[in-house]
């Protein structure tokens, strides 16, 4: 699928030196603390205005969201101030009540955009209506491409053509210091295989607290992402919702002047050279991939030929280790070593259950 005639989110932002930046409480939880909010990020410069009105939330008994009430609040900001303004749909009533409220730009949060049928349904509303609004997907709480790429198609299916993806980092299980830890490869793929959508990057929700915001948001522009959506609130130490990663307007301000945004027209002669010698270094490691997964097959065969388990426990952890904190000793992360061995040892038990099947 290639996405033809997309438009952009907001005409003259997310192009080379102007990020489209996207600033707002998680949630309108009054009309006072969203107009003010709102009048401080204007000052800064800021165009487009996000507030959740209905909010999906993890356990029952949360703040649940305004409702249609905030919508009121999100118009008075438009005429206000002159942003444009951004809020979450999860249903068909959402997106009608939305529209005819005047909402500029939709988003689908990122447990809706893991259902299909809710897209759908988002879908059909969006076509029956046949408005010009803008539309920005997150990416699904599981990290599926495929079915990110769905939720984007079923929505330009509908015809709308100011399309967006947001990257907000995915679910998991167990330690992290991310709320929803980033997973750079897959936005990636996404602008491999659909390079005309513009993606924007959602450091709040990724990050889960206030320190990370900056770092995330510089690393998100480095990777040239089309800009930034970043929760703001007057008051974030008694926000309804999200507390831990909102901030407010003023140190928002402090965050976008102190980004950096790195000129891509620039001169790339010295980074030919380097990117050769990267080149270089890939067939080389390519060619110890080989080696070491022939050695590997070998190895296969003397456990068949006595009959030994393929997997041995104690070899693999001591092997782990023992690279790990060579990695880590030379400056590269431990995490990052353990992926790759993991990958590595998986593929090394493929090959030898491959031969162990072999007659
Ligand atoms: C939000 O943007 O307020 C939100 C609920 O985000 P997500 O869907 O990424 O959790
Ligand atoms: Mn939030």
């Amino acid at each position: 699928m290639n996405l033809e005639g997309l438009k952009p989110i907001v005409e003259g932002l997310g192009v080379v030196g102007s990020p489209l930046v996207m600033a707002g409480p998680c949630s309108a939880e009054t009309e006072e603390q969203t107009l003010s909010t709102a009048r401080q990020l204007a000052m800064s410069g800021v165009k487009v205005f996000r507030a959740g009105i209905w909010k999906p939330r993890t356990k029952p008994g949360g703040f649940e969201g305004i409702g249609k009430e905030g919508l009121q609040w999100l118009r008075r900001v438009k005429e206000e101030t002159g942003m444009l303004v951004a809020t979450e749909v999860a249903t068909r009533r959402h997106v009608e009540e939305a529209l005819e409220a005047g909402i500029d730009i939709l988003w689908i949060g990122a447990r809706t955009s893991a259902n299909p049928f809710a897209v759908q349904e988002i879908s059909d509303a969006l076509k029956e209506s046949g408005a010009d609004v803008a539309v920005l997907v997150k990416n699904p709480v599981n990290p599926d491409l495929e079915l990110w790429i769905g939720a984007l198609e079923r929505i330009y299916n509908a015809g709308i053509r100011r399309l967006g993806a947001i990257h907000r980092g995915f679910s998991f299980y167990g330690k992290s210091i991310y709320r929803n830890p980033p997973q750079w490869h897959i936005p990636i793929e996404l602008h491999r295989r659909l390079p005309d959508l513009p993606i924007v990057c959602d450091p709040s929700h990724m990050g889960g607290k206030r320190e990370l915001i900056a770092p995330l948001s510089q690393q998100a522009l480095d990777m040239k992402f089309t800009g930034l959506m970043i929760e703001c609130h007057c008051s974030p130490d008694e926000a309804w919702s999200d507390k831990n990663q909102q901030i407010t307007p003023e140190i928002f301000k402090i965050i976008l002047s102190s980004l950096v945004l790195r000129n891509s027209e620039q001169n790339t002669e010295s980074l030919q050279a380097l990117r050769q010698q990267i080149d270089r270094i890939d067939t080389e490691l390519l060619d110890l991939y080989n080696k070491r997964m022939q050695v590997s097959r070998e190895i296969g065969k003397y456990k068949k030929e006595h009959s030994m388990p393929v997997v041995q426990e104690n070899r693999y952890d001591d092997l782990i280790k023992s690279r790990v904190s060579a990695a880590v000793q030379m400056g590269m992360s431990a995490d990052f070593m353990k992926t790759v061995l993991q990958a590595i040892h998986e593929e090394s038990v493929r090959q030898q259950i491959e031969i162990l099947n072999q007659n």
